[in-house]
């Protein structure tokens, strides 16, 4: 299978360099298209999403993802998380992803969004660690505490956003249900996406407004509250609600 490659804005020592979200979008785009099983399908299923991204080239660099589902998995303080990516000298041109499948058994959609956002340490945080090979082994982590100022777990949750929600797909869908619902369009268009119609979550029916949700995060294979805070990230639905991050 060939390499599942990318490019973005980096230092020389591998480091992304000035990347706004958009750019963090851009990159899961990039890798979506070359994941994606069907073009049109919206929820990214996740033993193709992991089958397929085990040889990545990424900035040129060229290395090894290798997963495990099959064990839980805990943070340098013996917490148990839901994924951890690590590096390791010893296995210097791969990065080890453990997703604590245990854990997330009967939770499909927190499965997804793990293994997206541990994509997103391999792709953004795995170059730096190959360049400059740290003097012990490394890791990210994702646990259920989501209110982070880390940039590398902030960026993380980006790369997840996008990867499973696509702003692309996503406005065409989200117009597409509000047509159905009769819900007019706000006066100004989202200041995120270009060309995009925006909609005014407060002026709406709530119960209306709380069915695209649904059906949105229902076709995506996300959380009802990931769908949420893709919607506001892309200035699509305003709710006036401040979410979560998850
Ligand atoms: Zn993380």
């Amino acid at each position: 299978m060939p390499f599942v490659q990318v490019a973005y804005r980096h230092s020389s020592t591998g480091q992304p360099s000035g990347l706004t979200p958009a750019d963090v979008w851009q990159v899961a785009q990039r890798i979506r298209v070359q994941i994606r099983e069907e073009r049109l399908n919206r929820c990214l299923p996740v033993e193709v999403v992991i089958d397929r991204l085990t040889e990545i080239e990424v900035n040129g660099l060229q290395f090894e993802a290798s997963w495990d589902l099959e064990h839980p998995v805990k943070n340098a303080a013996g917490k148990p998380v839901m994924g951890v990516t690590e590096y390791d000298v010893a296995c210097p041109r791969c990065v080890m992803v453990s997703v604590n499948g245990p854990m997330l058994a009967d939770a499909e959609t927190l499965l997804r969004s793990t293994i997206a956002h541990e994509i997103g340490h391999v792709v953004f945080d795995a170059p730096g660690w190959l360049l400059t090979p740290p003097a012990r082994p490394v890791f990210s982590s994702f646990s259920l505490s989501p209110k982070t100022r880390d940039p590398r777990e902030l960026r993380a949750n980006e790369f997840m956003g996008a990867l499973l929600a696509p702003p692309s797909l996503l406005k065409v869908d989200l117009q597409r249900q509000a047509k159905r619902q009769r819900m007019p369009a706000a006066v100004r268009p989202s200041r995120v996406i270009s060309g995009a119609s925006a909609y005014d979550g407060r002026k709406l029916d709530r119960d209306a407004v709380e069915e695209i949700i649904f059906n949105l995060a229902e076709s995506y294979g996300v959380s009802e509250s990931f769908m949420r805070v893709r919607l506001d990230r892309y200035d699509l639905l305003r709710t006036g609600d401040s979410w979560d991050a998850r």
